[in-house]
């Protein structure tokens, strides 16, 4: 089966009726890079930047993070990179930056460490900006934005550190180009902030790995209460749902990059609400654009009033699942 879904990979990613997806990979180690073709797909929707952190024994200085997220930018000449700041704390530990908290899900993750301590988002936001001369294909993705005033602060240091990286150019012939900024959609509360969101940055992509963590407050790494976790609870859907529909209206772009945009079932439901934009493993690329090519947006309308009407998940899988075996 997955000679057949590699057969078609180099083909475009669009529905049987002509409507246009992009599919892009989520990256972190040189092995995502090394196994994506960058003819293939439309992009890098979301480089984890904590993976190679988290394999040194000590920050990487700004020097070595430039040649870093230069060899990156690199691979996608001509589309878009999306790096995302230091996303450490909760599952993610720094070996050489311990962090000990009663509840790290709740604690100290993400832009929330990274905005007490300016010296390390300033230095990997210059890196990053440095890294893109000669490239321009960088947008800047902010994790774990739990409120307004962190988008602000987080926007003040890029102008900070764009200042600071123009100022080393000055003189030269060089020109900094400008990077787009954006928000991860993983915490409950921005959803509820998009109109104010999209006048501050340029885009917003879906964890819906964390979102769906913490709309059903259950720990995504807890075996106890593994069997709660599922992004197609109805609750989660719905959420979606709404989310894509305020985007549409506000024309504020998105993108999903959480782990349901790699699964047929959930790629279907998120095409179904009108989301065009997806990031997920480059393991599940083939399969994911393989479908694609094979759904009409009309018989996806028509299969969302069932799915967003399901009481549990297991009623939404069974329903994606009837459409599915129609596919294969
Ligand atoms: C998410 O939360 O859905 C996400 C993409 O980020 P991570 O899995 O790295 O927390
Ligand atoms: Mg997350």
């Amino acid at each position: 089966l997955s000679a057949q879904y590699l057969s078609e990979i180099h083909l475009p990613a669009q529905s049987a009726c002509g409507g246009r997806f992009s599919l892009m990979v989520n990256a972190g180690l040189a092995i995502d890079l090394e196994t994506s073709h960058p003819s293939h797909t439309d992009g890098i929707g979301l480089y984890r930047t904590e993976y190679p952190f988290i394999v040194r024994t000590r920050f990487p200085t700004e020097a070595e993070q430039v040649e870093l997220y230069k060899t990156v930018l690199a691979t996608q000449p001509g589309k878009g990179v999306v790096m995302r700041t230091l996303d450490v704390g909760g599952d993610k530990p720094l070996p050489y930056f311990p962090i000990s908290e009663e509840n790290p899900f709740l604690g100290w993750r993400g832009i929330r460490m990274t905005l007490d301590h300016p010296e390390i988002f300033l230095v990997q936001i210059r890196a990053m900006l440095r890294a893109n001369i000669g490239h321009g294909n960088l947008h800047i993705l902010l994790p774990m934005i739990s409120d307004l005033s962190e988008v602000d602060e987080a926007l003040r240091l890029i102008k900070q550190a764009s200042f600071e990286v123009a100022d080393e150019l000055e003189g030269s012939e060089i020109q900094l180009p400008k990077a787009k900024v954006g928000v991860m959609v993983e915490v409950p509360s921005i959803m509820y902030q998009l109109p104010e969101l999209a006048r501050k940055v340029d885009f917003c992509s879906v964890g819906t790995n964390d979102l769906t963590q913490y709309l059903l407050a259950v720990d995504r790494n807890n075996p106890r209460v593994a069997s709660l976790y599922d992004a197609m609870h109805p609750a989660v859907l719905r959420a979606l749902h709404q989310l894509c529909l305020q985007s549409q209206a506000l024309q504020f772009p998105v993108s999903i990059c959480g782990e349901l945009a790699g699964e047929p079932a959930g790629v279907l439901i998120l095409a179904a609400m009108g989301y065009d934009k997806f990031s997920m493993n480059n393991s599940n690329l083939a399969k994911i654009k393989w479908l694609l090519r094979r759904v009409h947006l009309s018989e996806l309308q028509l299969l969302l009033p069932e799915i967003l009407a399901c009481q549990s998940p297991k009623q939404v899988r069974q329903h994606v699942q009837r459409f599915l075996d129609q596919k294969h």
